[in-house]
Formats: C-alpha cells, sequence, structure tokens
C-alpha cells in the first residue's frame, strides 16, 4: 500500500493527494475582495499559489492543485509512492511492448525528447536507470558500485525512445529501460495551474511550485514581481540578486536541496549520463527565465549539466529564453537579454566579463 514518505521525495504520495490538500490548506479565504494564499503538498514539495485580485476563493487554487495532483498520478515514477502510474508502467514493460498513455504525458515525453535532442544528451529523458540506482532524495546514501553505474549508464539513450502519435504509445525496445520527467514535471504542471487561473481570470498572481515561480501579469499596483534569487552555498537564506519581472516563469536549479555526502564529497540527484555520477560542470546554480515553466525547467537542468560555455549557447539559441548562471567560483554568467531582468546585489559575487 502506500505510505507518506520520510524524507523528500521528487513526487508527493497518493495519501497526501487524498487527505493532504484540504490538511494542508493554510489559508482558506473565502471573502470576495481578499487576495487567496494556498498551499498544498505536491511534487516532492510545497506547492504555493497567491492570488492577488479580489473576487476569487480556495474553490479555484484547489482546481489547480488538483490538475496539478493529475499529473503526478500520471508521471510519478516513485515506487514508493506509487504502485502504478503510466511512466511506471511504461518502464516496466521496457523491452517488452507499447504502453499508451494519456495526451498529458504523451505532451511532457515529447517535450523532453526535444530537450534531449537539443542538449545532445546532457537532458536525457531516458535517465531512470540511473535515478533509480542513485536514488538521491529517496533513499540512496551512498555511491553504488561501479558495475551498476557503468550497466544503468548503458541503459540510458533518448534515442531509443518510441513515440507513436498515432497510437499514443510510448515504447522502450530495450529491457531495463526507463523514462522520467522529473526535470520538467514540475513545469509542466506550474503551467497547466497558471492556465487554470488565468482562464478564470485571474490577471495578478504568483505561483511557486518549490523553486519553479510563475508570475501572472504584473503587481497589483502594476508595479514588476520581484523574485529572490537565493545564494548556492551554505547562506543560502540570502539572496545574491533579483530578477523583476511580468508575466514570466523564473526557475532555478541546483544541487543543495537532493544530496547526500560521501568521505566530504557531496552527490547531488542532476545526473550526467555519460559519466553515471552526478553533474559536475563548475555550474553550482542556474537560474532560468521563461515564457513556458515546462522550457525552463527542462533548460534549467540541461544547462546544469552543460557547463557555462554550451549552456549559454543552448539558451541563447532559444526565443525568449534568458539564463543566470552562478559557479563554483562565485561568478554570475548572463545571456545577453537576461540583464533586463538580473539585478546582482551581492558583492561576493562578480559578474563574468564585467
Ligand atoms: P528540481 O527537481 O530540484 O527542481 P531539476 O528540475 O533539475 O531539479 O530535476 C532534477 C530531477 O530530474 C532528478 O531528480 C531526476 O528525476 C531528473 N534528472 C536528473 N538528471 C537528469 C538528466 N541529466 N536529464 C533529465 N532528467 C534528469
Ligand atoms: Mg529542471
Amino acid at each position: 500500500m502506500h505510505r507518506i514518505p520520510r524524507g523528500p521525495k521528487r513526487f508527493g504520495t497518493l495519501f497526501l493527494l487524498f487527505s493532504g490538500l484540504v490538511a494542508m490548506t493554510v489559508t482558506g479565504c473565502s471573502s470576495s475582495d481578499e487576495p487567496v494564499n494556498d498551499s498544498a503538498q505536491l511534487l516532492g514539495t510545497i506547492l504555493q499559489i497567491s492570488i492577488r485580485d479580489g473576487g476569487y476563493s480556495t474553490t479555484l487554487t484547489d482546481r489547480a492543485f488538483e490538475r496539478v495532483a493529475e499529473i503526478e498520478r500520471r508521471m510519478s515514477t516513485s515506487e514508493d509512492d506509487y504502485e502504478s502510474t503510466e511512466l511506471l508502467r511504461v518502464n516496466r514493460a521496457s523491452g517488452d511492448e507499447p504502453v499508451s498513455v494519456s495526451e498529458d504525458t504523451f505532451e511532457v515525453l515529447q517535450a523532453a525528447r526535444e530537450f534531449s535532442r537539443m542538449s545532445d544528451g546532457a537532458f536525457d529523458v531516458t535517465i531512470w536507470p540511473l535515478v533509480k540506482l542513485w536514488a538521491i532524495g529517496s533513499g540512496g546514501t551512498s555511491v553504488p558500485p561501479e558495475e551498476e553505474i557503468d550497466t544503468a549508464r548503458r541503459a540510458v539513450d533518448y534515442r531509443l525512445l518510441e513515440l507513436d502519435e498515432e497510437e499514443q504509445t510510448v515504447y522502450l525496445p530495450e529491457e531495463g529501460m526507463g523514462v522520467d520527467v522529473g526535470a520538467i514535471a514540475k513545469g509542466y504542471a506550474a503551467d497547466e495551474a497558471a492556465r487554470i487561473l488565468r482562464e478564470a481570470g485571474v490577471e495578478h498572481a504568483l505561483l511557486d511550485f518549490g523553486g519553479n515561480i510563475v508570475v501572472i501579469g504584473t503587481k497589483p499596483d502594476g508595479t514588476l514581481w520581484r523574485i529572490g534569487v537565493q545564494r548556492p552555498d551554505a547562506e543560502r537564506t540570502r539572496y545574491l540578486g533579483i530578477v523583476s519581472t511580468s508575466d514570466k516563469t523564473v526557475v532555478t536549479s541546483g544541487p543543495y536541496e537532493r544530496f547526500f555526502v560521501q568521505e566530504g564529497v557531496r552527490y547531488h540527484h542532476i545526473l550526467n549520463a555519460d559519466t553515471g555520477f552526478p553533474a559536475r560542470s563548475g555550474i553550482e546554480q542556474v537560474t532560468i527565465i521563461a515564457d513556458r515553466s515546462i522550457d525552463a525547467d527542462a533548460l534549467s537542468t540541461a544547462t546544469y549539466v552543460l557547463g557555462v560555455e554550451d549552456g549559454l549557447s543552448l539558451v541563447e539559441s532559444q526565443d525568449g529564453v534568458e539564463a543566470v548562471f552562478i559557479t563554483e567560483d562565485r561568478l554570475v554568467h548572463m545571456t545577453s537579454g537576461a540583464r533586463q531582468y538580473f539585478e546582482l546585489t551581492d558583492d561576493e559575487f562578480t559578474l563574468a566579463g564585467g
């Protein structure tokens, strides 16, 4: 049966899905002129929605959260949380047969495959054998044996993933392969939640899905939203800079939420499929600014693996997407258009080339 995870999880639990949404609601608000602040625990993190327009209630935020819960039920690959999901069925049928999936799942897999291609496998939607082996954030506490890393690494190859559009089926041709959408599903879910709010007429709102932020419109007074970018080091409670924007998504990725330490080395949850080990590219933290959170989420992971040079050129090749990278040597590297959003406020960090 399902059980509540003890530590942070890549995805929440079915239990929380049915009982948690109500229990986790922090501030219910039915009065019509007040802002609505609501939260839920899903996708292995706390989701917060703040609607700043009057005239709404938690009925709307509940709908948004229920949509996220639906996405989780379809795409989670956590065997601790779910006996079965569409993606668990796909992975279990690897080397055996195609599995039909919902439009949601198909769409996310298509996007994930596109980002896999675009990043030449730095982002790889078939990373699951390695994610499962390392189990970082879901119980993993030590470096797996070399042979096992090697076997898992060889089972990762997005080019083999077969997506049949007509049948809406997914097929992994070799046993032991598996898909994982942990690096992109949160962005998709944030886009979907924001769509529900916009369609209901919301003009000023902020959605914070554990590092994936979406802002709708401006603040109610017409000024830009200001989003603090945390420091990547021990002083994470401090901001190193601020992103000012409206109608955008701001996604930050770093190695500090899911990791374990062995012999003084930190092993985190963004993996490099070539080495089979956590990615070490010199980048310590990535912030992506974009129109769609699904893109920003995927690109945050892809660039983290690619490193500064290839990461910058990947983001520069995307219309309307900007990036801010913080490297281990405390330099801040940005795409050319990022300057219009990002202001560095911490003098312990230095703008690269500037
Ligand atoms: P977070 O979930 O902390 O916001 P990411 O968006 O970078 O961070 O997603 C990390 C998750 O993506 C991992 O937990 C794992 O499920 C998956 N993942 C790890 N490495 C890769 C990779 N190279 N390509 C695609 N997905 C990955
Ligand atoms: Mg990501």
